[in-house]
């Protein structure tokens, strides 16, 4: 028998435990360790509560996270209820899948003015995350500027524009659905360093663009290279610049604009204590398709600015680290021995939640090839528990896990799937503080 912590219950960490699973059969033990009281990192926090059909992903983490030899043992954090150094000493090997969940800051004069939120946290408002559940954005203003020209930056233009008919069936928390109902925004400016050939978004996100109730997208065609140029381009990101051109040439107006302005750099954020207007530089590219600013500038009055250009992964005391990149540092999902990284903590952020199934699994394969066969010398799952009770810490288990979910179900609005507890002390009151 092998024991294997993993530390992260998103998708990169429940792959992971797939594939350890399919690899050692019953001869392994694995404990996915989450700070909070909840699973699913990316799923619950990440993906748009408008896009249910993505977060049913989860039920297959709860097929393994079911299964006799995988458990769920959340409300514990790495690096203030156990260390690194501790957990290996008590595994046989630790697999960090901790994502990647804090901001690239944007780093211009003015990017910290109060109005500018990064992704993560306003992804995270309106998606119940309790790090954010008090973020209470600025809606109150006339236009917001999002930053970026990823599926992220759809994402949170998408959001401030729709009406609360639109959010039917989604499990935005309830805070941020009547903060949304409320707000004047009228115009949604999405800014993109280059241009429509450049964009990191995908066809059906894209798409989703224009069939909004009081949201129509823009875009200025004089932005566009030759039309024959698109037969150049990959297929998905045909399709992708296609729906531009149809925003492009679709006339008729909405109460509400998301503009696209491309060639658009942000180079500064000013305001008297509050954010009032964004400077964008007008950009070219370079041979090298990078965008060089052209000394022109403009301004956007605007209340809002949601900066989507990226994450990085939270460093832990004792694990080498890749600042540039925002990730550990590691050689191909290795960190150290018996140390091991995948998904975005092991990437950086890129791709989809299915990128990280073949990783978790060649992690998995990785492990099985050094520890497969031969027993442990460590503790593993005994040794954690009476680590972590001599400290106090109340771990929650899947089944209390299932506890909470039941009860966000139970006091759901009509058609939603849920009214997620959007803080810690309301989840674990949702359970009995068992250590079963
Ligand atoms: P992303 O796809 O890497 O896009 C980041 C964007 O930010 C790029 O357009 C980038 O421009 C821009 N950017 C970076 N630094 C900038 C700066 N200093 N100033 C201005 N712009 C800057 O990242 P993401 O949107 O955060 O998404 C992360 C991952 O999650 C992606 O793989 C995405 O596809 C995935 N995701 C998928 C879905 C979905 O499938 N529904 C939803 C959300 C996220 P350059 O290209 O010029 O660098």
């Amino acid at each position: 028998m092998r024991h294997v912590a993993i530390i992260g219950s998103g998708p990169a960490g429940y792959y992971s435990a797939e594939g350890l699973q399919k690899e050692f059969g019953s001869d392994i033990c694995v404990d996915i360790i989450d700070r909070l009281p909840v699973p699913y990192g990316l799923i619950r926090f990440g993906v748009a509560p408008d896009h249910q059909s993505i977060k049913a992903v989860s039920k297959r983490y709860e097929k393994v996270a079911l299964s006799d030899n995988v458990r769920f043992v959340g409300n514990v954090m790495v690096g203030r209820d156990i260390s690194i150094a501790e957990l290996m000493d008590l595994y046989d090997a630790v697999i960090l899948a901790t994502g990647a969940p804090a901001d690239r800051t944007l780093d211009i004069p003015g990017g910290d003015l109060p109005g500018v939120i990064g992704s993560a946290a306003f992804v995270g408002w309106y998606n119940g995350h309790p790090d954010f559940a008090e973020l209470d954005p600025p809606l109150d203003v006339e236009a917001a500027v999002v930053i970026g020209n990823g599926n992220v930056a759809l994402d949170v233009a998408r959001i401030l524009s729709k009406t609360p008919r639109e959010f039917e069936g989604s499990d935005i928390v309830a805070q941020a659905l009547d903060a949304l109902s409320r707000s004047s925004i009228r115009t949604i400016h999405v800014l993109g360093r280059r241009g429509p050939h450049q964009i990191a978004m995908t066809p059906k996100e894209l798409g989703e663009l224009g069939h909004l109730e009081e949201a129509a997208p823009r875009v200025d065609p004089a932005d566009f290279p030759p039309e024959g140029d698109d037969a150049l381009l990959e297929p998905g990101m045909r399709k992708s610049v296609t729906h531009l051109r149809d925003f492009a040439s679709a006339g008729g107006a909405k109460r509400k604009t998301i503009n696209f302005d491309f060639f658009a750099m942000p180079v500064a954020v000013e305001g008297n204590g509050e954010v009032e207007r964004v400077v964008v530089e007008r950009t070219a590219l370079d041979a090298d398709l990078r965008s060089i600013g052209t000394g022109e500038t403009y301004e956007i009055a605007c209340g809002l600015v949601v900066s989507c250009i990226g994450y990085k992964t939270p460093p832990i005391e004792g694990v080498p680290y890749e600042h540039g990149r925002g990730r550990f540092a590691n050689s191909e999902g290795v960190i150290a021995d018996g140390l091991y990284c995948v998904g975005w903590a092991r990437r950086g952020p890129t791709g989809t939640i299915g990128t990280n199934r073949p990783d978790g699994f060649e992690m998995a394969e990785k492990i099985a090839a050094k520890y497969r066969g031969g027993s442990s010398t460590k503790f593993g799952r005994a040794g954690l528990d009476s680590l972590l009770e001599g400290r106090g810490v109340d771990i929650v288990t899947f089944r209390d896990w299932q506890k909470i979910e039941a009860a966000e179900a139970a006091r759901a609005r009509a058609g939603s799937p849920r009214e997620k507890f959007t803080q810690i002390e309301e989840m674990l009151a949702a359970v009995p503080r068992t250590k079963s």
